[in-house]
């Protein structure tokens, strides 16, 4: 037993959402998943300006960070805001330590005249605004950037932009990175899908997914409970399965917490090394983590029953690519205190804008 174990890493997160937290309240009740889409996601995506991205990132990646997660693959929409946003996100990340792949989730849903869509048409044309998300994939990645092809689901999206997003991934030989059934209005995602998916895509959270489909899946526990939108069953799969945020923080010690317990309501016999295989599942995607090195105070970290069941277990000391970049629970390479002051002044940019 010990009290280190290797890096963590965050399978899905949204960095544009460190700053969300304490926003104004929406003036509408949400009563759907569709309602919080609408209501809070898409209205504080289409507010986001280069500032408000760059602060986010590095605040969530500092979090990230400090909760020994060394790795995050990101999921980013930004639509006024689009080109240049993914090596804004990188750049950050990068001042912190951590290590990102990130993407720019492509969608239909903003018209060419600028009005939403909160579902399209299979048969509409792209949009301009999803030709400038795909754009800006294909941009990051030929400058050699860490990234995927991200899509935002398949009930946004024209047939025409999911097959021309698996077309530029293919070009990258990377894999589309996706959400995928996270809620019942996204029932048609696995028909739409089926041939198309390959591998090494990404498909997130797979609640209501209808079929198997190729590729990974990560498991979102926490932002599946807070959006009520079910128990996605991950272990009624085949395929590997990972853990993500959705945004909500990226401490992957506390979401496998949380997974085991809604896998346990679900399955009484399940053990947490169910669980904590998944965070493993992690690893495959960015090996490097099995490089880091992250110290707990707590002597069996690294055993899936005694972490599922200590909530208290905490970071100390995080060493990425043989840098200390913790130590004694202070960011070696950024003032915390500063992060934290500059991510408030954009929340507050943010926040007027959203009333
Ligand atoms: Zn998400």
């Amino acid at each position: 037993m010990s009290h280190t174990t290797n890096g963590f890493v965050c399978a899905h997160h949204h960095l544009y959402s460190s700053l969300v937290r304490g926003m104004p309240a929406p003036k509408n009740r949400s009563n759907s998943f569709i309602d919080i889409l609408n209501n809070i996601w898409w209205r504080v995506d289409a507010a986001l300006d280069n500032e408000m991205i760059y602060w986010s990132a590095m605040l969530g990646a500092t979090e990230a960070m400090m909760s020994g997660t060394t790795c995050i693959i990101d999921h980013h929409e930004s639509p006024n805001c689009i080109e240049g946003s993914l090596t804004t996100i990188a750049d950050a990340c990068k001042v912190v330590g951590v290590r990102v792949n990130a993407c720019y989730g492509v969608t239909d849903r903003w018209q060419n005249d600028q009005t939403l869509r909160s579902k399209v048409s299979p048969l509409a044309k792209m949009t301009e605004a999803a030709k400038r998300g795909l754009a800006e994939c294909d941009r990051y990645l030929s400058a050699g950037g860490n990234g995927m092809i991200g899509v935002h689901a398949a009930f946004t999206c024209s047939d025409e932009t999911l097959v021309a997003a698996a077309e530029l991934a293919q070009k990258h030989s990377v894999g589309v990175h996706i959400h995928v059934a996270e809620a019942s209005d996204d029932y048609q995602a696995g028909a739409r899908l089926e041939s198309i998916a390959k591998d090494n895509w990404l498909l997130v959270h797979s609640v209501h997914l209808d079929r198997k489909l190729k590729g990974r899946i990560v498991h979102n526990a926490r932002s599946n409970m807070n959006n009520s939108v079910g128990y996605a069953k991950p272990t009624q799969w085949p395929n590997k399965i990972l853990l993500g945020t959705d945004g909500i923080g990226a401490d992957m010690i506390e979401e496998a917490r949380l997974a085991y317990a809604r896998l346990r309501e679900f399955d009484v016999s399940a053990e947490p090394s169910t669980v904590w295989q998944w965070l493993d599942n992690g690893r495959d995607l960015f090996p490097e983590a099995n490089d880091d090195v992250v110290t707990f105070n707590y002597d069996f970290s690294d055993s899936p029953w005694h972490a599922a069941f200590t909530t208290n277990m905490t970071v100390t000391d995080v060493e990425i690519a043989g840098e200390k970049v913790l130590v004694n629970c202070q960011p070696t390479r950024i003032d915390i205190n500063e992060v934290r002051a500059k991510a408030h002044e954009q929340a507050l940019r943010l926040y007027k804008r959203l009333t």
